[in-house]
C-alpha cells in the first residue's frame, strides 16, 4: 500500500481566506444591495505595464516562426534577464551580485516554499509572528516544524513576535536558529527594518552560522532612505543570506508569474560530515532537476520593465498604490486608530478599537461599513488584535472606504 507524506495531514486547512470568503458571501446574501469594498486583497488591481505587454507580444510573434522559435531555455533563466537584473537591481546600487548567482523563477512563493529542499530537516527554523504562511506550511511539509497546537503554534519552530510593544522589530531568539525567514518590508504588517536593525540579524547569522532567507517582494515600495532594498546592502550579508524577489507586486506580474532568487557563491552551509558546501551549487542542482525554466515570453516581459519606459511605467504603478496607502494611513490616524506600516509597503496594520478581537472587528467592518479587511489573527498569534488594510484596490474604492470609516 502506498503511503503518504504524513506531514501534510498535520497542517491545518488554510482557514483565513476561505473563512473571509464565507463571511462575505453570507453578508452579501443577507444584504443583496450592499456595495462591498474589498481591502483585504493581496493581489494587485492595475494592469501590466505596456512595456511588458509589448515585449510579450513581440516574443509570442518570435515563437510563431521556426527561425526565431525558442524551445527549452536555461533552467536558471535567460542571460538577457539575469544580466538586466544584475545591472539594475544590484550593480547600479553598488552591490556585487553576478548573473550566475541569479535564479529566475515563476515567483517568490515557489522559491520561498522550495528552498527547504536544500536544507537538512534537522535545522531549527525561525519565523516572525505574524508571518506569510508559506514559510511555516512548507517547513511543516518538510518535517521541520514539529507538531501544531490547537492554536496552530508548531512545537519545533522558533517564533519571533512582532507587535506594537517591540515596534515590529523582532528580537534575537534565545534558542539558536539555523534558518531565519525575514520579510521586509513585511507582509502582513507593512513595517520594515532599518539598515541598522537588519545588521543585527546579519551579525547574528555570521556568529551562529545561520542562513537568512530574506523575502524582499515589497522592496519597490520603499520610500525611506535608511531602509535596505536588498539584504546585501548590509555588510557581511553575502556570506549568510539568500534573497527572494518578485515582479508580482512591483510590476503587476501576479498572474503573469516571474521572480528570482539570489544565492551568492560565497554562501555555504555544512554537510553531515562537516564540510562547507556552496548553496549556489545545491540550488542550481535543485532547480535544474525539478524546474524547466520560466516561459521565454514572460522573461521578455520581465526584461522590459528594466527599459527606460518600463521603469517609468512601474514607477507609476507603485506611486498609485503608495498614494492609496497614504490615504488609508492618514484617514485611519485622523479617525483615531493606531496604525503601523504603510510608509514603505502597500499595507497598513491597524490596532482594533477598544481591544476587539481581529475577527470581531472584521465582522463589524463588514456588517456596519461593508468593508472587507484581513484579520491579523490569521497570520499568527501576535496578529490578534490587529487587522490589515491593503492599498492594492482602486483609488475610488480606497477613498470611499475611508469616508465610510470616518462617518
Ligand atoms: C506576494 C508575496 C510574494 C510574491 O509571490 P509571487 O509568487 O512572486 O507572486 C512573496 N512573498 C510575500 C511575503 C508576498 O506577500
Amino acid at each position: 500500500m502506498a503511503q503518504i507524506n504524513d506531514n501534510f495531514t498535520k497542517i491545518p486547512a488554510t482557514y483565513l481566506f476561505s473563512e473571509i470568503a464565507k463571511r462575505v458571501a453570507q453578508h452579501k446574501a443577507q444584504n443583496p444591495q450592499a456595495v462591498i469594498i474589498r481591502m483585504g486583497i493581496g493581489d494587485v488591481s492595475l494592469p501590466l505595464p505596456d512595456a511588458a505587454v509589448d515585449a510579450m507580444i513581440a516574443a509570442a510573434e518570435e515563437q510563431r516562426h521556426a527561425e526565431t522559435f525558442r524551445g527549452y531555455g536555461p533552467e536558471q533563466g535567460y542571460d538577457f534577464l539575469r544580466n538586466a537584473i544584475v545591472e539594475n537591481d544590484f550593480r547600479a546600487k553598488g552591490l556585487n551580485i553576478h548573473a550566475d548567482e541569479i535564479f529566475v523563477s515563476d515567483g517568490a512563493k515557489s522559491d520561498t516554499g522550495n528552498i527547504g529542499d536544500i536544507f537538512s530537516i534537522h535545522n531549527k527554523v525561525a519565523v516572525t509572528d505574524p508571518v506569510y504562511p508559506v514559510y511555516v506550511d512548507t517547513n511543516a511539509m518538510g518535517g521541520r516544524a514539529g507538531e501544531p497546537s490547537a492554536q496552530n503554534v508548531w512545537s519545533n519552530l522558533i517564533y519571533l513576535p512582532c507587535n506594537a510593544e517591540n515596534n515590529f522589530v523582532p528580537a534575537l531568539p534565545a534558542e539558536k536558529a539555523d534558518l531565519i525567514y525575514l520579510c521586509f518590508p513585511n507582509n502582513p504588517t507593512g513595517t520594515t527594518l532599518t539598515k541598522a536593525q537588519l545588521k543585527v540579524w546579519v551579525d547574528y547569522a555570521r556568529e551562529n552560522n545561520s542562513v537568512i532567507l530574506f523575502d524582499a517582494a515589497y522592496e519597490a515600495f520603499i520610500t525611506e532612505e535608511n531602509v535596505p532594498h536588498s539584504i546585501y546592502e548590509i555588510e557581511g550579508a553575502y556570506d549568510v543570506a539568500i534573497e527572494f524577489r518578485s515582479f508580482s507586486k512591483t510590476a503587476g506580474f501576479t498572474g503573469t508569474r516571474c521572480g528570482y532568487t539570489v544565492v551568492p557563491k560565497s554562501l555555504t552551509a555544512l554537510s553531515e560530515s562537516g564540510e562547507k558546501v556552496q548553496l549556489n551549487k545545491l540550488w542550481n542542482r535543485r532547480q535544474s532537476t525539478k524546474f524547466n525554466g520560466t516561459s521565454y515570453v514572460v522573461q521578455r516581459a520581465a526584461e522590459a520593465i528594466y527599459s527606460p519606459e518600463g521603469k517609468k511605467q512601474v514607477r507609476t504603478l507603485i506611486d498609485y498604490y503608495m498614494e492609496n496607502v497614504r490615504l488609508i494611513r492618514e484617514s485611519l490616524q485622523k479617525a483615531g486608530f493606531s496604525t503601523f506600516g504603510g510608509v514603505n509597503a502597500p499595507y497598513v496594520w491597524v490596532k482594533t478599537p477598544a481591544g476587539m478581537s481581529s475577527w470581531d472587528y472584521f465582522d463589524f467592518l463588514l456588517k456596519e461599513k461593508n468593508i472587507v479587511c484581513t484579520p491579523g489573527a490569521g497570520f499568527g498569534t501576535n496578529g490578534e488584535g490587529y487587522v490589515r488594510f491593503s492599498a492594492f484596490g482602486s483609488r475610488e474604492n480606497t477613498i470611499a472606504a475611508m469616508k465610510r470609516i470616518a462617518e
